[in-house]
């Protein structure tokens, strides 16, 4: 029998359980990826179709050299579906289940239409560790705070193993045509702006696997302090390949078990363990997303629907730019902008800025994000927007506002972060680079800085934004 094995954001051949299943079940199998025109407000940003351009691209090759292919098509899932099962005469489907809000009705759907034309559907999960409707409290409902959550995944982990890479793929059916190049996808950017890019990510299998055998080999032992420092290659840089499913948190979980066994260390140990914590805030984002859909767009904590938000278009648009005078927001929102990565805590401090500073609604912040980061997911976006601005699940307290001066002096101390990104401030010595408007004329002079001309004098003042935000929360902080 002939199966068509639907690819979307588990772009890989190892720890595949569709593609596993199709292997076992289909003679003859036709891998492709569909370039959604769903109706969906989160279609792919631009940084996110790089990515996928090039890790197409790579599972390709992976497919050729096992003499299959992908097949490359767009338009909507369902109609895309259908016909390529007329054409080819496939009686299943197969894929990987996903668990943002419009995927999930979308593949019910889809489901429901092809089986009424008797065509099989066939779905397994690839991209967590354990399904959001798999994973309760005690009372049966789902966690709304992380400690808990992680107490109780971790005696689950043990269990939890990887698939293996097929050894062998059934032959691509004849007769279905080409479908689309992966040119015609045009996904790529028209004027040339993915240098950065180009430079810092290998998209794809091969790509992922290296950036995991860097972390366990070189820097995992570091991990505990050294992920806080921007300054450092202190974290994995996972996260794009997480989210195009290139590796999976299983493969992540295995590796990381071997590693451990073969080097016996206290300290190893308790770094694993760091890591495997912020894996789990990965499954936590996910399974509120599944809990909480509507969290995309509204608060979880809803007394945040009254937040006295402004509306500043330029203020905005230079926070985009990381043109607010604030240098550790700026460093972050420029590496951004150049890498379409930012380190964890840097994204921490530039959105408690956005929302909390400068008092602009968390969405517009969690927009942009989307659209320049290659590591976007809905979910963990969406958890990290509402947990800074402080009406998500388990959020920061609201009058917990970061200082991006002491952020800055704390976590990149001898200012390395903050020269890469801002070359214009690099001569200023490091007691006033984080905050050179209260730096001393002479000292300014020295290092050539002409504040407002140079490099920004700052959007708002720290001291007062942050009684401004205060105010705010004592306007709805009643409100039940
Ligand atoms: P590592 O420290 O090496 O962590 C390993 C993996 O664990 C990551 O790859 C990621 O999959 C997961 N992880 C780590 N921290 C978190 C976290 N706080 N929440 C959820 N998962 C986590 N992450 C995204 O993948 N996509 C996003 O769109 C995204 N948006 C964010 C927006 C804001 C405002 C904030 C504060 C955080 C956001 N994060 C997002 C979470 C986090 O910043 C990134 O996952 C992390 O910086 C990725 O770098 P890494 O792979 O080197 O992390």
């Amino acid at each position: 029998d002939t199966a068509i094995l639907w690819f979307r954001q588990d772009l890989r051949l190892t720890d595949n359980p569709a593609l596993q299943a199709a292997c076992r079940d289909a003679g003859k199998l036709l891998p492709v990826y569909i370039l959604e025109t769903d109706p969906d407000p989160w279609t792919p940003g631009a940084a996110s179709r790089w990515w996928l351009h090039h890790s197409l691209a790579a599972l390709d090759a992976a497919l050729r050299e096992r003499g299959s292919r992908l097949h490359l098509l767009q338009g909507r899932a369902d109609e895309c579906l259908e016909t390529l099962a007329a054409t080819s005469g496939a009686t299943a489907v197969y894929w990987n289940r996903r668990f943002e809000p419009a995927a999930l009705t979308r593949d019910r759907d889809i489901e429901a239409g092809l089986k009424q034309r008797g065509i099989t559907c066939h779905s397994s999960n690839a991209a967590l560790l354990v399904e959001p409707w798999d994973h309760f409290n005690q009372q049966g409902k789902p966690y709304r705070v992380f400690t808990p959550f992680w107490r109780s995944l971790q005696p689950r982990l043990e269990a939890i193993v990887p698939q293996r890479r097929p050894s062998a793929l059934p032959g691509v059916p004849r007769g279905n045509g080409h479908g689309l190049s992966l040119e015609e996808l045009g996904l790529l950017p028209e004027y040339d702006w993915d240098a950065g890019l180009r430079n810092e990510w290998q998209p794809g299998e091969a790509g992922a696997g290296k950036r995991l055998r860097s972390l366990l080999e070189t820097r995992l032992i570091q991990y505990p302090e050294a992920r806080d420092r921007p300054d450092d290659e202190g974290t994995s840089r996972l996260s794009p390949h997480l989210h195009f499913g290139e590796l999976g948190p299983r493969q992540v979980l295995a590796q990381l078990m071997q590693h451990r066994a073969g080097h016996r260390s206290a300290g190893l140990v308790r770094a694993g363990e760091q890591f495997l914590r912020q894996l789990a805030w990965r499954e936590f984002a996910h399974h509120l997303l599944y809990h909480f859909p509507e969290t995309t767009d509204k608060p979880l904590d809803r007394r945040f629907e009254h937040f006295p938000w402004s509306n500043a278009p330029e203020t905005l648009r230079a926070w985009q730019r990381g043109r607010t005078g604030i240098p550790l927001v700026d460093a972050g929102m420029r590496e951004l902008w150049h890498t379409g990565w930012m380190h964890n805590r840097v994204r921490m401090v530039a959105a408690s800025y956005l929302s909390k500073n400068l008092g602009i609604h968390w969405r517009e912040g969690a927009r942009w994000f989307w659209d320049t980061l290659v590591d976007a997911d809905l979910a963990n976006n969406t958890l990290g927007w509402q947990w800074t601005a402080g009406c998500g699940a388990d959020a920061a307290p609201f009058f917990r506002i970061f200082n991006p001066v002491t952020q800055a002096q704390k976590f990149d101390p001898h200012g390395r972060y903050l020269r890469r990104w801002l070359p214009e401030l690099a001569r200023l010595p490091d007691k006033w680079l984080a905050r050179p408007w209260e730096a001393p004329t002479e000292v300014l002079a020295e290092a050539d800085i002409r504040l407002g001309d140079n490099y920004p004098a700052p959007v708002v003042d720290l001291k007062a934004s942050r009684a401004r935000a205060l105010g705010g929360w004592d306007e709805i902080k009643g409100i039940s």
